[in-house]
């Protein structure tokens, strides 16, 4: 069943199966494993003097008079008066006229919707409506949210997850029972039937911590098995240090700093061993690591071998092809041909490429996932880097090596994880640190503001714009979306757009825009014609505009705090002084103290650390931190010890069956399969 199509489910034809491809979900198994990303609590009602602002509550009380229905510019308003002994409270629907015949005037009724002030009143918009008797069924429960895009509600997502659940045949547990039993995990299809509906906050966090335990322990568990494969194999691409690149670092407009020095060293002495390189350059954002990857592909090209350098976005992949471009242009080199492949080629400019790349004319590869498509047959591929990929897919280097030797492999990543959990993380890499920024780098100033605030802020974006310089502006969402509170980039650059002036152009960027329209946009803001880039994440990973100075982030509440960090350090990466303005939407003292620890600092370590701590062990369900996709649940930071324990079971069951070939091994050996062909699915998405 587990490929099976979700038109085998109830309800879903090829429209709604075509909403939940585009979630990524496209077989009844992913469906499974489609694990809410928050859950609601119906939680007990508070009297109407009580309620709180910006927040959800449940509210119980009796209707005053019939509802009214006003209508303002063609939208229709149901209006109701509702009190109890503590209050009263205005209460709003769009567009549902028809609620006036159904709540009928001193009938007592529970309604649930977040509250805020409407014109100096407090109101409740868009409740949810119940009986007094439904709502004490469901009192407790903790409902499902799912992660959702447009058109795929979390009504639909719900009904076709617990209809898959009643149906599915069970899952056999594949840990051996011992194992299990010695660290408290609940059994698997226990697990996954909790993680979507679970009884309890008890059980959800039990059913939690059993799937980030597998999540870690497949990757763990495939990862060494590789290492074994590769930690020991000949380079096949004899290498030579030399003068090219020397030259290129004396002709750059800075000095390399003793950092990039020491990598830079290291780098060349792996490539130019007997054994292949698997190397990871773990530096902070800002700290130079791209053109140690330029450095890298010189020295391949030099040598007469073919280098790719892969990254996870196309944005990114245009930025990176470009300053390639440039710089071997400076140092005239002009025997590299570098192409730039991606997803958005046309199918003519692609065999082009193809072409060049299986002749062997190029010898300089840059590109998304496109790059290790099947159709791509390398000359003499001896390198590959992935930018801000955080690893590199167990599954896409076996792909590669596939189709010739093995290359050496450097990944490079911002993402500060602590060295004891990189070891098990990385555990098939060598790991250099770039621990030191590039002098004349003012720090990043910050500040973290109320929404009153924004006058100021936008004030300031305007007077760092006269200047000559450009400003991000960062929304958690990309449309409008009436259950969450919070600001979007369609609406906000439209906003504005009429609040500057008329020679400050302000533009969109997001995610579901198509790639070309991306391209263009990031085009256009690096070569200053767009001065505001409106956007959501899509900038975070390793976007390059060093005249950008000033970067607002509306909703700070909503990120992870390493997130905000990745974020922040889009602005900082020139000479000129950045500035950074969290500006923070809900009035919550917890908030406040998290965001205030970007304030204090701009050492990624740091950050990291001091959030988990503020956080504790305990916090379960809090935003995840990496903001990486790597892990579906799990979460590094969070779950370290979790990953520790994974790893230490990993460990026990290699030493006794090295090849889990062992008959209490069999059903864990097919689910490593099973894991090692999501992964690959995931890669050729
Ligand atoms: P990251 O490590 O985040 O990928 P980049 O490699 O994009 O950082 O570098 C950020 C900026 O710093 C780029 O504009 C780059 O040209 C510049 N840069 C890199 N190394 C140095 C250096 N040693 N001194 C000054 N500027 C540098
Ligand atoms: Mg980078």
């Amino acid at each position: 069943m587990k490929e099976e199509s979700l038109r085998t489910l109830k309800g879903i034809g090829e429209k709604t199966e075509k909403l939940f491809e585009r979630a990524g979900v496209g077989n009844l198994n992913q469906l499974l494993h489609y694990y809410p990303r928050d859950y609601d609590s119906y939680e007990q009602t508070v009297p109407l003097g009580m309620v709180r602002d910006n927040e959800k509550n449940a509210v119980c009380g009796r209707i005053l008079r019939q509802p009214s229905v006003k209508n303002y510019n063609h939208k229709s308003v149901t209006i109701l008066q509702l009190e109890d002994e503590t209050g009263k409270l205005q209460i709003t629907w769009f567009h549902m006229p028809f609620l006036k015949s159904t709540l009928k005037r001193g009938g007592s009724y529970i309604f649930r919707g977040r509250v805020s002030m409407k014109n100096g009143r407090k109101t409740m918009e868009h409740p949810e409506i119940f009986t007094i008797a439904g709502y004490d069924e469901i009192q407790g429960q903790l409902r499902p949210i799912y992660p959702l895009t447009t058109g795929l509600t979390n009504k639909m997502v719900i009904k076709a997850v617990s209809q898959l659940l009643e149906e599915r045949s069970l899952e056999p547990e594949y840990l051996p029972e011992e194992q299990r039993e010695r660290l408290r995990l609940c059994e698997i299809n226990y697990a996954i039937a909790e993680i979507h509906f679970p009884s309890d906050r008890n059980s959800l966090a039990e059913a939690r911590r059993r799937l980030v335990f597998d999540e870690f322990f497949f990757f763990i568990l495939a990862l060494s098995r590789l290492k074994e494969k590769t930690e020991t194999v000949e380079n096949h691409f004899p290498m030579r240090a030399v003068w090219r690149t020397e030259e290129v670092i004396e002709n750059l407009p800075y000095r390399l700093t003793d950092a990039q020095m020491g990598v830079w060293n290291e780098l060349e002495r792996d490539m130019t061993g007997r054994l292949l390189m698997n190397r990871l350059i773990q530096g902070d954002v800002g700290s130079g690591k791209t053109i140690l990857a330029f450095l890298s592909m010189i020295m391949c090209c030099e040598n007469g071998y073919q280098s790719a350098l892969m990254v996870p976005t196309e944005v990114l992949a245009v930025q990176h092809y470009e300053s390639l471009c440039r710089l071997l242009e400076e140092n005239q080199i002009t025997d590299a041909r570098p192409v730039l492949l991606k997803g958005s080629c046309t199918q003519k400019e692609k065999r082009e490429i193809y072409e060049k790349i299986a002749s062997g004319e190029t010898k300089m590869i840059v590109g998304t996932h496109a790059l290790i498509q099947e159709k791509v047959v390398y000359r003499d591929l001896a390198l590959v880097i992935t930018d801000e990929q955080h690893r590199f897919g167990v599954r896409q280097r076996t792909l590669l090596t596939e189709k010739g030797y093995p290359p050496n492999v450097l990944v490079m990543s911002a993402t500060p994880i602590p060295r004891t959990l990189a070891i098990i993380l990385y555990g098939d890499l060598d790991i250099s640190v770039l621990n030191e920024l590039p002098a004349r780098r003012l720090p990043i100033k910050n500040c973290v503001v109320g929404t009153s605030w924004r006058p100021n802020a936008y004030q300031f974006m305007e007077r760092e714009i006269t200047a000559g310089h450009q400003v991000y502006v960062i929304c958690p969402m990309v449309e409008e979306n009436e259950e969450l509170n919070c600001e979007n980039v369609m609406d906000y650059s439209s906003r504005l757009r009429e609040r500057m002036p008329a020679g400050i152009r302000v533009e969109p960027l997001h995610g579901q825009m198509k790639a070309q329209k991306k391209n263009e946009i990031m085009e256009a803001f690096a070569a200053n014609e767009i001065q505001i880039l409106v956007s959501t994440t899509v900038v975070e990973v390793g976007v390059n505009v060093p005249n950008a100075t000033v970067m607002l982030i509306e909703n700070a509440e909503r990120f992870g705090l390493a997130q905000l960090h990745q974020l922040r350090g889009r602005v900082g990466r020139g000479e000129a002084q950045s500035y950074c303005i969290f500006m923070q939407g809900d009035e919550k003292e917890e908030t406040s103290r998290r965001l205030d620890i970007l304030n204090r600092s701009n050492d990624g370590f740091y950050i990291a650390e001091e959030d988990l701590k503020l956080r504790g062990p305990g916090d379960l369900f809090g935003i995840r931190q990496s903001g990486i996709a790597d892990f579906q649940i799990a979460d590094i930071y969070q779950d370290a010890d979790i990953l520790k324990e994974s790893s230490a079971a990993v460990r026990e069951i290699l030493e006794l069956d090295p090849e889990l070939k062992l008959p209490q091994n069999r059903l864990l050996s097919e689910a490593l399969e099973h894991y090692l062909e999501r992964q690959n699915a995931d890669i050729l998405l």
